[in-house]
């Protein structure tokens, strides 16, 4: 079973996932597990104080190796058998969808989050096993990081989602950004939902969705769409008809400035 094993000095925020949503849904459906550790917990002081200054100066504090070394061992030990110690840094591989599906498919792992100037590099060369970042961006701590690598994972998990189709639906999955959405009423502030949505008509909503998402990966994400087309010509099938029609209609659109009818 996918579980996870935080190790983090502020265990109360995990209650965005064990209290909230489908995360909190699935949990209570035994779908998924969830332990946090405090490093505190290890502290060699009765202050519980559990960093210190950088050696060579500098501002700030660096998180110490023992402490955590210890934490990760504890929940190497609550765990049925030993797994990937994650440690969530702006230093990291991006995380993306293929590697929330390659770790939710999995039995989950330990995930270690830094405060301060971030961690002792001794324990990421002796207990971390690869480094995960969620953008080229600095945050306080990797809490909110490891918070939107679990959730992402969560949802991907059968029977954590009502509706089975809506995550196969999702952005990534099949290479492309989803299609827009639109719900009542279906005139807002004088924009009128599109008309095929309104037809009844499945087979002309399914094109209509599927040509939106060609469109928006090819507007907003043209490294992405670049991504998909070469996967679909290495494929022995290559673009299949409706596809090539689609792309062809995207780009006619596109040259009479008729984008989006
Ligand atoms: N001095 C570090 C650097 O520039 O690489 C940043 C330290 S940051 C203030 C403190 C902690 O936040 C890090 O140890 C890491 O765990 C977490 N963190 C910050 N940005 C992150 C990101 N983009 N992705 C994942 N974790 C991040």
């Amino acid at each position: 079973m996918l579980r996870f094993d935080v190790i983090t000095l502020f265990p109360e925020m995990f209650a965005a996932v064990r209290d909230c949503g489908i995360s909190r849904r699935a949990l209570e459906r035994g779908l998924w597990q969830l332990d946090c550790w405090n490093p505190r917990d290890w502290a060699d002081n009765a202050y519980g104080s559990v960093d210190d200054r950088p050696f060579g100066g500098g501002p700030g504090m660096v998180m110490q190796a023992g402490p955590l070394e210890a934490a990760i061992g504890a929940a190497q030990v609550a765990r049925s058998s030993k797994a990937k110690v994650i440690y969530l840094s702006p230093q990291g591989k991006p995380l993306n969808h293929a590697k929330v599906a390659e770790l939710a498919a999995g039995e989950g792992a330990i995930l270690l989050c830094g405060r301060y100037e971030g961690i002792d590099e001794r324990v990421i060369a002796r207990c971390v096993d690869e480094e995960v970042s969620l953008g080229d961006f600095v945050l306080s701590g990797g809490e909110i990081a490891a918070l939107a690598l679990i959730d992402a994972c969560v949802r991907q998990l059968p029977g954590a989602l009502n509706d089975v189709a809506s995550a196969v639906e999702d952005s990534f999955v099949d290479g492309l950004l989803d299609c827009p959405h639109y719900t009542r009423p279906e005139v807002y502030e004088e924009l009128p939902v599109p008309e095929v949505l309104l037809s009844g008509h499945h087979e002309n909503i399914r094109r209509w969705r599927l040509k939106q998402s060609l469109l928006r990966t090819r507007e907003r994400r043209p490294e992405l769409f670049a991504k998909w087309l070469a996967q679909r010509a290495a494929n022995a099938r290559g673009l299949s008809k409706e596809e090539t029609q689609l792309l062809r209609e995207i780009e006619v659109d596109s040259n009479t400035g008729a984008l989006r009818s």
